[in-house]
């Protein structure tokens, strides 16, 4: 039989309402054997997601202070579910077991991974499915870096045994056995391990919306989603700042071949969209997706004859590296370079990185320019497309938008223009415009 894996958010995981619309799509389909669940989250906008709850709870805990009153906040949480359920399910012995182990100082980690452990023992209980802990097989080498090999082993070969289990996201375990979890939205992470583990069809990840869209819907109004994308194209994207899915959730599926399906808890019936690592089908509009980032600088360079001075570029870019300072992108010409970095990494390090760069490499123009925001329009399809970048420059010419810097990646997947940020709405809107509604 086929099985699907399906990794459920802390807002589709919230309420018992919600827990009732998680359970009807998980009995829809019997495919739909493994369940990856995450903590409580958001009910409604200004709600506190458990998982912070416990962050904050056990930092009381660990200062020595009292914490009665945080942690009967957590435990109320729980249990207005199971009684939205009317389950017959008691978590008194584990919430005395949990409390004990704040104050026994059990981590961080452990504090925070016990929202997945709670919210999946209940998720469990509804389901009549298997509760498996990922402690036992989800695990980390001593560096306290993911091993994925030792996980699909562990972890393929204990769900192999069961059926239908539920397994809470975001955690699994050092080689000492104490907890660890991923970074923050980790769960993402964990439903990738369980479907390359088991060996899935497709890895579906369940959300509060209806997968990507093609560009931010604070800036356009009602932008069409994106049913098909390759990971290729997600990562630039991401990079960007598009959020849905965890940037690690990533690895795992694309290395055994797993597509994964974005969905919409709340609206079950939309198709959401596909990542795939390629696919034969070709997007409707050249382009795949807009998106783009405020908030950064460009230090820019000019000296004569910069082109036949060998070293130059490695001179600029120590003088970023002996100031701690990664790079974003740097577009260069014959006599110039432009090194754009993020603004916050450069505040206060102005002065220090001019005088390295004057020491090192004595340009004969050295400027810094605020309020540069990126856009990149990311595409498989501009490969094979004529006209691409006309298209794109006509419709920032037309808004009267000044681009500020150019960079095509040398895959040909993306064309990223630099504009000033308070053009950064008006020109997603004009690329958008060009690119979706005028097709
Ligand atoms: N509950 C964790 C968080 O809030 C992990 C997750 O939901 O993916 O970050």
């Amino acid at each position: 039989m086929e099985t699907k894996v399906v990794k459920f958010g802390g807002s589709s995981l919230a309420s018992a309402e919600q827990f009732k619309k998680v359970a009807a799509i998980v009995l829809a389909e019997p495919a739909r054997r493994f369940v990856v669940a995450s903590a409580p989250g958001k009910r409604f906008s200004g709600d506190t997601k458990v998982t912070d709850m416990l962050y904050g709870c056990y930092e009381k805990a660990a200062k020595g202070e009292e914490f009665d009153k945080e942690f009967e906040c957590i435990e109320k949480r729980f249990t207005d579910i199971i009684e939205g359920l009317g389950l017959e399910l008691s978590l008194e012995k584990e919430f005395t077991r949990i409390k004990d182990a704040f104050a026994h100082m059990a981590g961080r980690d452990y504090a925070a991974s016990r929202g997945e452990y709670l919210n999946s023992k209940i998720l469990a209980a509804y389901l009549n499915f298997e509760f498996v802990d990922p402690a036992g097989y989800i695990k980390f080498d001593e560096t306290g870096a993911f091993d994925l090999d030792t996980t699909r082993e562990k972890l393929g070969e204990r769900l192999s045994k069961t059926e239908k289990a539920v397994i809470p996201g975001f955690y699994g375990s050092m080689p000492n056995d104490t907890i660890k979890t991923f970074s923050r939205g980790g769960s993402d992470i964990t439903g990738s391990i369980v479907a390359n583990a088991v060996d899935a069809v497709i890895y579906e990840n369940w959300t509060d919306v209806s997968g990507f869209l093609v560009a931010n819907p604070t800036i356009v109004d009602n932008p069409v989603p994106i049913t098909t994308i390759t990971y290729k194209e997600l990562r630039e994207l991401a990079y960007m700042g598009a959020g849905v899915l965890h940037e690690d959730a990533i690895f795992p599926v694309r290395r055994a071949g797993i597509p994964i399906n974005i969905r919409n808890t709340n609206s079950p019936e939309d198709e959401g969209t596909f990542i795939v690592s390629e696919t034969a089908q070709t997007s409707q509009y050249t382009i795949t997706g807009i998106a783009g980032k405020k908030g950064l600088s460009v230090i820019q360079i000019e000296k004569d004859m910069m082109n036949s001075e060998i070293g130059f570029g490695k001179n600029v870019l120590r003088a970023l590296e002996k100031n701690n300072l990664s790079f974003e992108h740097m577009p260069s010409g014959i006599d110039t370079m432009s090194v754009i970095v993020s603004s916050d990494a450069l505040i206060g390090k102005e002065k220090s990185v001019l005088d390295e760069i004057n020491f090192r490499c004595h340009p004969d123009k050295l400027e810094i320019e605020n309020n540069l925001a990126l856009i990149a329009v990311v595409g498989r399809g501009m490969r094979k497309a004529r006209g691409t970048a006309g298209r794109l420059f006509s419709a920032l010419a037309h808004a009267r938008i000044n681009v500020k810097m150019i960079d095509q990646g040398s895959s040909e997947l993306n064309i990223i223009v630099g504009v000033e940020e308070e053009d950064f709405e008006a020109a997603i809107r004009a690329i958008y415009d060009m690119f979706v509604l005028s097709v």
